[in-house]
Protein backbone atom coordinates (compact mmCIF):
# COMPACT_ATOMS: atom_id res chain seq x y z
CA UNK A 1 0.00 0.00 0.00
CA UNK A 2 1.28 3.63 -1.19
CA UNK A 3 1.87 5.96 1.86
CA UNK A 4 3.09 9.64 2.02
CA UNK A 5 6.88 9.42 2.02
CA UNK A 6 7.97 10.76 5.92
CA UNK A 7 9.32 14.15 5.89
CA UNK A 8 13.22 14.83 5.88
CA UNK A 9 14.57 17.37 8.07
CA UNK A 10 18.07 18.69 7.93
CA UNK A 11 19.09 20.72 10.76
CA UNK A 12 22.20 23.33 10.61
CA UNK A 13 23.78 24.49 13.81
CA UNK A 14 23.19 22.79 17.06
CA UNK A 15 23.09 25.14 19.58
CA UNK A 16 20.46 25.55 22.18
CA UNK A 17 17.58 25.96 19.46
CA UNK A 18 19.02 23.76 16.79
CA UNK A 19 19.48 20.53 19.16
CA UNK A 20 16.54 21.10 20.75
CA UNK A 21 14.82 20.89 17.04
CA UNK A 22 16.73 18.10 15.89
CA UNK A 23 15.99 16.46 19.07
CA UNK A 24 12.10 16.77 18.86
CA UNK A 25 11.67 15.85 15.53
CA UNK A 26 13.35 12.90 15.83
CA UNK A 27 11.33 12.27 18.52
CA UNK A 28 8.45 12.50 16.71
CA UNK A 29 9.94 9.83 14.63
CA UNK A 30 11.39 12.18 11.77
CA UNK A 31 14.29 11.28 10.07
CA UNK A 32 17.01 14.26 10.88
CA UNK A 33 20.70 14.59 9.64
CA UNK A 34 22.03 17.21 11.90
CA UNK A 35 24.98 19.47 10.70
CA UNK A 36 27.65 21.57 12.97
CA UNK A 37 31.02 22.55 12.01
CA UNK A 38 31.19 21.97 15.88
CA UNK A 39 32.65 18.16 16.41
CA UNK A 40 31.77 18.38 20.08
CA UNK A 41 28.18 19.65 19.30
CA UNK A 42 27.53 16.53 16.53
CA UNK A 43 29.07 13.96 18.95
CA UNK A 44 26.05 15.20 21.48
CA UNK A 45 23.45 14.36 19.15
CA UNK A 46 25.02 11.67 17.15
CA UNK A 47 22.83 9.38 19.94
CA UNK A 48 20.01 11.20 18.99
CA UNK A 49 19.16 11.89 15.30
CA UNK A 50 19.47 9.60 12.18
CA UNK A 51 22.75 11.00 10.69
CA UNK A 52 25.10 14.07 12.52
CA UNK A 53 27.73 15.44 10.64
CA UNK A 54 30.29 17.57 10.98
CA UNK A 55 30.39 20.06 8.01
CA UNK A 56 30.95 24.03 7.47
CA UNK A 57 27.41 24.85 5.53
CA UNK A 58 28.64 28.29 3.87
CA UNK A 59 30.76 25.67 1.80
CA UNK A 60 28.47 25.19 -1.10
CA UNK A 61 30.51 21.74 -1.85
CA UNK A 62 29.98 20.47 1.75
CA UNK A 63 26.34 20.68 1.58
CA UNK A 64 26.05 18.93 -1.83
CA UNK A 65 28.38 16.06 -0.78
CA UNK A 66 25.27 15.62 1.93
CA UNK A 67 22.44 15.96 -0.74
CA UNK A 68 20.75 18.90 1.21
CA UNK A 69 18.59 19.06 -1.90
CA UNK A 70 16.77 15.94 -1.67
CA UNK A 71 15.50 16.92 1.96
CA UNK A 72 11.84 18.80 2.31
CA UNK A 73 12.79 21.17 5.13
CA UNK A 74 16.22 22.76 6.16
CA UNK A 75 16.55 24.57 9.58
CA UNK A 76 19.09 27.01 9.48
CA UNK A 77 20.30 27.49 13.34
CA UNK A 78 23.37 29.42 13.53
CA UNK A 79 23.15 32.01 15.34
CA UNK A 80 25.65 34.31 16.83
CA UNK A 81 27.66 34.25 13.19
CA UNK A 82 24.81 36.29 11.38
CA UNK A 83 27.04 36.32 8.19
CA UNK A 84 27.29 32.45 8.25
CA UNK A 85 23.82 32.45 8.89
CA UNK A 86 23.27 34.64 5.46
CA UNK A 87 25.80 32.69 3.14
CA UNK A 88 24.11 29.32 4.69
CA UNK A 89 20.31 30.71 3.39
CA UNK A 90 21.81 31.98 0.79
CA UNK A 91 23.67 29.18 -0.86
CA UNK A 92 20.51 27.17 0.74
CA UNK A 93 18.33 29.19 -1.66
CA UNK A 94 20.76 29.22 -4.98
CA UNK A 95 20.80 25.08 -4.61
CA UNK A 96 16.37 24.97 -4.41
CA UNK A 97 14.32 22.34 -3.35
CA UNK A 98 14.05 22.34 0.50
CA UNK A 99 12.03 24.59 2.71
CA UNK A 100 14.39 27.16 4.38
CA UNK A 101 13.38 28.17 7.74
CA UNK A 102 16.22 30.43 9.68
CA UNK A 103 16.31 31.69 13.03
CA UNK A 104 17.16 35.18 12.75
CA UNK A 105 19.19 37.09 16.07
CA UNK A 106 17.62 40.04 15.23
CA UNK A 107 14.65 42.42 12.96
CA UNK A 108 17.16 43.52 10.71
CA UNK A 109 18.97 40.09 10.24
CA UNK A 110 15.44 38.44 9.78
CA UNK A 111 14.59 41.61 7.10
CA UNK A 112 18.13 40.16 5.22
CA UNK A 113 17.06 36.83 5.32
CA UNK A 114 13.53 37.00 3.82
CA UNK A 115 15.35 39.56 1.16
CA UNK A 116 16.97 36.43 0.16
CA UNK A 117 14.48 34.06 -0.28
CA UNK A 118 14.08 32.16 3.63
CA UNK A 119 10.75 30.70 3.20
CA UNK A 120 10.01 30.99 6.94
CA UNK A 121 11.58 33.49 9.46
CA UNK A 122 12.20 32.70 13.46
CA UNK A 123 12.46 34.70 15.84
CA UNK A 124 13.08 32.25 19.34
CA UNK A 125 14.47 34.52 21.80
CA UNK A 126 12.29 37.13 21.07
CA UNK A 127 9.07 35.14 20.63
CA UNK A 128 10.01 33.17 24.09
CA UNK A 129 10.75 36.85 25.95
CA UNK A 130 7.21 38.13 24.74
CA UNK A 131 5.70 35.20 26.08
CA UNK A 132 7.25 35.08 29.47
CA UNK A 133 6.52 38.98 29.90
CA UNK A 134 2.62 38.30 29.22
CA UNK A 135 2.73 35.71 32.00
CA UNK A 136 4.75 37.83 34.39
CA UNK A 137 2.42 41.17 33.78
CA UNK A 138 -0.82 38.05 34.18
CA UNK A 139 0.03 34.97 35.67
CA UNK A 140 -3.50 33.84 33.80
CA UNK A 141 -1.94 34.28 30.79
CA UNK A 142 -0.85 30.49 30.11
CA UNK A 143 0.32 31.21 26.11
CA UNK A 144 0.90 33.94 23.63
CA UNK A 145 0.80 33.84 20.12
CA UNK A 146 2.05 37.04 17.68
CA UNK A 147 -0.22 36.09 14.29
CA UNK A 148 0.59 39.68 12.65
CA UNK A 149 2.10 42.67 13.51
CA UNK A 150 -1.16 43.96 14.92
CA UNK A 151 -3.20 40.71 16.68
CA UNK A 152 -2.53 37.83 19.28
CA UNK A 153 -3.78 34.99 20.71
CA UNK A 154 -3.68 34.29 24.17
CA UNK A 155 -4.46 31.60 26.22
CA UNK A 156 -5.86 33.05 29.31
CA UNK A 157 -7.15 31.18 32.66
CA UNK A 158 -10.63 31.39 34.07
CA UNK A 159 -10.42 33.62 36.85
CA UNK A 160 -12.52 33.40 40.05
CA UNK A 161 -14.32 36.45 39.08
CA UNK A 162 -14.94 34.92 35.91
CA UNK A 163 -16.14 31.46 37.03
CA UNK A 164 -20.59 30.31 36.99
CA UNK A 165 -20.25 33.82 34.35
CA UNK A 166 -21.23 32.92 30.46
CA UNK A 167 -19.13 34.93 27.88
CA UNK A 168 -22.33 37.66 27.59
CA UNK A 169 -22.17 37.96 30.82
CA UNK A 170 -18.64 38.99 30.66
CA UNK A 171 -18.70 41.31 28.09
CA UNK A 172 -14.84 40.67 26.48
CA UNK A 173 -16.11 41.65 23.77
CA UNK A 174 -17.86 45.15 24.43
CA UNK A 175 -15.53 45.74 27.09
CA UNK A 176 -11.85 45.47 25.15
CA UNK A 177 -12.76 44.27 21.37
CA UNK A 178 -11.68 40.79 21.84
CA UNK A 179 -13.07 37.80 20.70
CA UNK A 180 -13.56 34.56 22.95
CA UNK A 181 -12.37 31.67 19.80
CA UNK A 182 -12.60 28.90 21.73
CA UNK A 183 -13.06 27.51 25.34
CA UNK A 184 -10.63 24.26 26.63
CA UNK A 185 -11.87 21.76 28.81
CA UNK A 186 -10.14 19.69 30.00
CA UNK A 187 -8.89 17.67 26.22
CA UNK A 188 -12.03 18.96 24.77
CA UNK A 189 -11.58 22.18 22.99
CA UNK A 190 -15.23 24.34 22.20
CA UNK A 191 -14.34 25.83 18.92
CA UNK A 192 -17.85 27.48 18.79
CA UNK A 193 -18.58 28.61 22.37
CA UNK A 194 -21.87 29.52 23.12
CA UNK A 195 -22.58 33.24 24.71
CA UNK A 196 -24.27 30.85 27.66
CA UNK A 197 -22.15 29.01 28.14
CA UNK A 198 -21.23 28.83 31.90
CA UNK A 199 -17.28 28.96 32.63
CA UNK A 200 -15.75 26.69 35.12
CA UNK A 201 -12.80 27.25 37.38
CA UNK A 202 -10.80 24.88 35.42
CA UNK A 203 -11.44 26.46 31.79
CA UNK A 204 -9.10 28.06 29.47
CA UNK A 205 -10.20 30.89 27.36
CA UNK A 206 -8.20 31.39 23.72
CA UNK A 207 -8.67 34.85 22.86
CA UNK A 208 -7.81 36.63 19.78
CA UNK A 209 -7.38 40.20 19.91
CA UNK A 210 -5.26 43.73 18.89
CA UNK A 211 -2.39 43.32 21.22
CA UNK A 212 -3.10 46.29 22.93
CA UNK A 213 -6.63 45.87 23.45
CA UNK A 214 -5.62 42.22 24.77
CA UNK A 215 -2.97 43.74 27.18
CA UNK A 216 -6.11 45.86 28.66
CA UNK A 217 -7.88 42.38 29.08
CA UNK A 218 -4.72 40.82 31.02
CA UNK A 219 -4.48 43.70 33.19
CA UNK A 220 -7.96 44.25 34.28
CA UNK A 221 -8.31 40.74 35.03
CA UNK A 222 -4.42 40.16 36.97
CA UNK A 223 -4.62 40.09 40.30
CA UNK A 224 -2.55 42.73 42.41
CA UNK A 225 0.61 42.24 42.79
CA UNK A 226 1.39 40.54 46.21
CA UNK A 227 4.25 42.96 48.28
CA UNK A 228 6.12 41.99 51.47
P1 LIG B 1 21.43 28.98 20.78
O1 LIG B 1 20.97 30.25 21.38
O2 LIG B 1 20.38 28.22 20.05
O3 LIG B 1 22.26 28.11 21.69
P2 LIG B 1 23.33 30.53 19.47
O4 LIG B 1 22.55 31.70 19.02
O5 LIG B 1 24.22 30.67 20.67
O6 LIG B 1 22.39 29.33 19.62
P3 LIG B 1 25.57 29.66 18.14
O7 LIG B 1 26.03 28.82 19.27
O8 LIG B 1 26.27 30.91 17.79
O9 LIG B 1 24.08 29.98 18.28
O10 LIG B 1 25.48 28.78 16.82
C1 LIG B 1 24.80 27.60 16.81
C2 LIG B 1 25.69 26.53 16.24
O11 LIG B 1 25.96 26.83 14.87
C3 LIG B 1 27.04 26.37 16.93
O12 LIG B 1 27.12 25.07 17.45
C4 LIG B 1 28.05 26.59 15.81
O13 LIG B 1 29.14 25.69 15.88
C5 LIG B 1 27.22 26.33 14.57
N1 LIG B 1 27.76 26.99 13.38
C6 LIG B 1 28.17 28.26 13.25
N2 LIG B 1 28.62 28.49 12.01
C7 LIG B 1 28.49 27.34 11.33
C8 LIG B 1 28.79 26.93 10.00
N3 LIG B 1 29.30 27.77 9.11
N4 LIG B 1 28.52 25.65 9.64
C9 LIG B 1 28.00 24.79 10.53
N5 LIG B 1 27.70 25.11 11.79
C10 LIG B 1 27.93 26.36 12.20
Amino acid sequence: MAHAAKKQFAVIGLGRFGSSIATSLSNMGFDVLAIDSDEHRVQELSNVVTHAVSADSTEEEALRALGIRNFDVVVVAIGEDIQASILTTLILKDMGGPLIVVKAQNELHGKVLKKIGADKVVYPERDMGLRVAHHLISPNILDYIEISDEYSIVEHTVTKAMVGKNLKELEIRAKFGCNVMAIKRGSKMNISPDASERLTEDDILVIVGERNDLTKLELYYAPQPVRN
